[in-house]
């Protein structure tokens, strides 16, 4: 079967590979119809010397596909149902994991084609717990866009900044995946928007997802117009995945009391932040990676009431660097797919 492997710093090769065996206990095969691209896919592309990893590995940490077989004692699947997976392995036996928050699980096996084998191959064996249905009327390619991007942004929201109707929220990079997701599903509870994008046609992209700001962010320092929008109160929350030196400059967006969610550091994974800032204004700074069992679910649930991805682009699967380079040069407006 083919499989696209990561087998040096930038270098992809679509290999043929041997087909899992028959599902084991407990496991599922799925075949595998739509791999959607991430940050974390770049940051894996481009190496990074903290991640423990052995090469060539196979990529794509989000995806879809349909069963096409179960394993012994699987009773929930069958063949064809279709299905997305869970982006990394856990371990389904810690506190964390039996809660189903799988992300803060303790003996973690690896995020799925960033440390351990990912997506991107024809087959691949699951266990049942960490594969969920996808719903009637949702396409597979729709779909894929759940595990991580809506999920992530789920469980940032709702979960880590506890976002509430009718709040004002800041989303940084409102033309990326995870930023054109956080607009419709704040938008969908009644909250204002402000955005921040890198050039005047994202603009207008952005105001038709429902954001009511858009601040371009090359050409107007977006914490001062925050502030301005805001009679100088600043916003409830910050969502923020972009770091770098931007990031204190997100933190005075907040109004006293206010809440920063991040979830990435596109621009840089250090910062330099102000602590008198930080404790007299009462801000809270809130870490958040992947998403919890339920996140993926209720994204689902969410795509399937219409709250569909904006697709960026299709590729198929031997163009999976041509998304990346979409991502890396910061022309995407929502989410880049790798179809099958
Ligand atoms: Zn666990």
């Amino acid at each position: 079967m083919r499989a696209l492997q990561l087998i040096a710093d930038r270098t992809l090769e679509l290999a043929e590979v041997l087909a899992p065996p028959t599902p084991g206990a407990g496991e599922v095969q799925i075949r595998i119809r739509a791999v959607a691209l991430n940050h974390l896919d770049l940051w894996g592309y481009r190496g990074m010397a903290f991640a423990k990893r052995k090469l060539p590995l196979v990529v794509g940490a989000e995806a879809s596909g349909e069963i096409a077989a179960t394993g012994a004692g699987v009773t929930n699947f069958k063949a064809g149902d279709k299905v997305v997976m869970y982006g990394a392995i856990t371990c389904g036996q810690c506190a964390a994991c039996r809660e189903g928050r799988d992300n803060l699980c303790e003996n973690v096996g690896g995020i799925m084609g960033f440390h351990i084998d990912g997506f991107a191959r024809e087959l691949v064996n699951q266990p049942a717990r960490l594969v969920i249905p996808v719903p009637a009327g949702v396409s597979l390619r729709d779909a894929a866009c759940a595990p991580i991007a809506f999920g992530t942004v789920e469980h940032m929201l709702f979960d880590n900044a506890k976002l509430k109707p009718g709040e004002t929220i800041l989303v940084h990079a409102g033309g990326s995946g995870i930023g054109s997701v956080a607009t419709k599903m704040a938008k969908a509870i009644g909250c204002t928007v402000i955005t921040t994008v890198g050039d005047d046609a994202k603009a207008e992209k952005a105001k038709a997802l429902g954001a009511d700001h858009v601040i371009n962010y090359k050409t107007e320092r977006f914490e001062g117009v925050t502030r301005k929008l805001t009679a100088k109160k600043g916003v409830d929350v910050v969502f923020e995945h972009v770091g770098g030196e931007g990031f204190n400059a997100s933190l005075l967006c907040l109004k006293r009391g206010g809440r920063l969610v991040t979830c990435g550091a596109t621009a840089g994974p250090t910062a330099t932040i102000n602590l008198m800032q930080l404790f007299q204004q009462q801000y809270k700074i809130l870490g958040s990676f992947g998403a919890s069992m339920r996140n993926i679910r209720d994204s689902l649930s969410k795509i399937a009431a219409g709250m569909t991805p904006i697709i960026d682009s299709e590729f198929p699967l031997a163009d999976f660097d041509k998304g990346l380079a979409r991502i890396e040069s910061r022309q995407v407006f929502g989410k880049v797919v790798v179809l099958f």
